[in-house]
């Protein structure tokens, strides 16, 4: 018999990782760079950049000056994205260290602390510029953190950064750590020494990680799931749904793992419809429903999926005459660069006369934007003004955002946008 292969403790996937390099690029901005940065915004585009010494590598530390040769930021040098330098510091020079980072992962605990008691094990635990830590999300499944990086400045960063997160937040060193990358950095293998998406850089490996949100327990997908798994910036707007929820036959467009689905059942709506265009998203929801009958207006409530792209299941939905006392409608980023804004505003348009073409009269609705680059006034005027186009004006109950785990800390920040109105 051939001898089986003798195999050592798992080797670090880190330990590869150069460390960040010593030198400091110098960089000097145009006018407006230095009158933005003198605010605080957090990011330094390519083109404000008037001089810059030294050829710099994906997670060097670039320190910007002024025209005097004054300090203005320090930041995370990447040459393959627009965003050329990612912000830390402002103001008065710094060192960007271990500590450092101890300290803004401190903080961004501490901002989360009304979370604590709430039956909720899951939330973002950092959420990138707006906790001083950009293109950095480092979101909570219980004793799993999903790591996400937005750029590949922060790979060189990542054993300092696991130290810090020990450091910081008592009971780290035994959570199981996953390594998530943006589309961008996925497409630039060559910056990442050889890290891939989805890879475990500590804990044995699970194909699923169940947590709590206000008492309802979820199960997330922190491999291949969008985001990081879960969209955890909904919680609060979740939970006024489930107050909302009693006796009204609920429809759940773009209901991905079934979120608003759940907390409206356990709010007492006797029918849910999730609907999506995809089918894991659907099997995720239904697991879910499963996860949490042992709550009895979750076993009570109907739960139907529904498989289709929203738009084309809409109108379907109106022919047949169906009609719903509550739809919520979710829906993807649909303005990923400035020039898509416009259409964003069509379609956002187009889905609040499809969504009013399913209410029953005196229904409530939950409209939501994620674009960042649509205002809240924008959305508000785009939906009431197609509402009222359809003979259905809406009368706003409340207008929200984000919860607490998602503070805004620069305009950019602000993204998510909820709507809450009868017609
Ligand atoms: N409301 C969800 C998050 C929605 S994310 C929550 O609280 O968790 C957006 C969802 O829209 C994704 O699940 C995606 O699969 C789905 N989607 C994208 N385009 C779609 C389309 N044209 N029709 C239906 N679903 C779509």
């Amino acid at each position: 018999m051939a001898p089986s292969p003798v195999t050592g403790p798992r080797s670090d996937p880190l330990a590869q990782i150069p460390p960040p390099s010593e030198r400091r690029l110098a960089l000097r901005v145009n006018a407006a760079a230095q009158r933005a940065l003198r605010q605080g915004h957090p990011w330094l585009y390519a083109e404000a950049i008037t001089d810059l010494r030294g050829e710099g590598r994906p997670g060097d530390l670039a320190v910007i000056f002024d025209d005097h040769r004054r300090f203005l930021a320090i930041g995370l040098y990447d040459p393959g994205s627009p965003i050329r330098v990612r912000v830390l510091h402002h103001g008065s020079p710094t060192t960007i260290d271990r500590v450092w980072l101890r300290d803004r992962l401190l903080e961004a605990d501490a901002r989360r602390a009304a979370i604590a008691g709430t039956e909720t094990t899951g939330y973002r635990l950092v959420h990138g510029e707006n906790d001083a830590l950009p293109g950095l999300v480092i979101d909570r499944y219980d004793t799993t953190l999903v790591i996400k990086l937005y750029t590949a400045a922060w790979l060189p960063w990542l054993p300092d950064l696991r130290s810090a997160l020990k450091a910081a937040l008592p009971g780290t060193g035994q959570a199981s750590l996953v390594l998530r990358f943006s589309r961008d950095v996925k497409r630039r293998p060559e910056a990442l020494h050889g890290l891939t998406d989805g890879m475990w850089l500590a804990g044995a490996p699970v194909e699923e990680v169940i947590f709590m949100e206000n008492g309802l327990r979820f199960a997330v997908d922190v491999v291949h799931g969008q985001k990081t798994g879960f969209f955890l910036d909904q919680r609060d707007n979740r939970a006024r749904v489930e107050r909302l929820a009693a006796g009204k036959r609920t429809l759940n467009v773009f209901a991905y793992s079934g979120g608003f689905s759940l907390y409206a059942a356990r709010g007492g709506a006797p029918e849910v419809t999730s609907l999506d265009a995809s089918a894991p998203a659907l099997a995720a929801a239904k697991r879910n429903f499963d996860l949490n009958r042992h709550i009895p207006a979750v076993a009570a409530a109907r739960h139907t999926l529904l498989e289709a792209d929203a738009f084309d299941a809409l109108s379907d939905l109106h022919r047949l005459k169906r009609s719903y006392d509550l739809v919520i409608v979710d829906p993807p980023s649909l303005a990923a660069q400035q020039g898509q804004v416009e259409g964003a505003l069509q379609a956002y348009s187009r889905l609040t006369s499809l969504a009013l073409g399913v209410l029953a009269p005196g229904g409530t609705v939950v409209l939501c934007s994620c674009s960042a680059r649509v205002s809240a006034a924008e959305f508000i005027a785009t939906v009431s003004e197609a509402a009222s186009r359809v003979g259905r004006p809406l009368h706003e109950i409340e207008r929200t955002g984000h919860g607490t785990d998602h503070p805004v800390g620069f305009p950019e920040g602000a993204y998510l946008k909820a709507l809450f109105a009868t017609a």
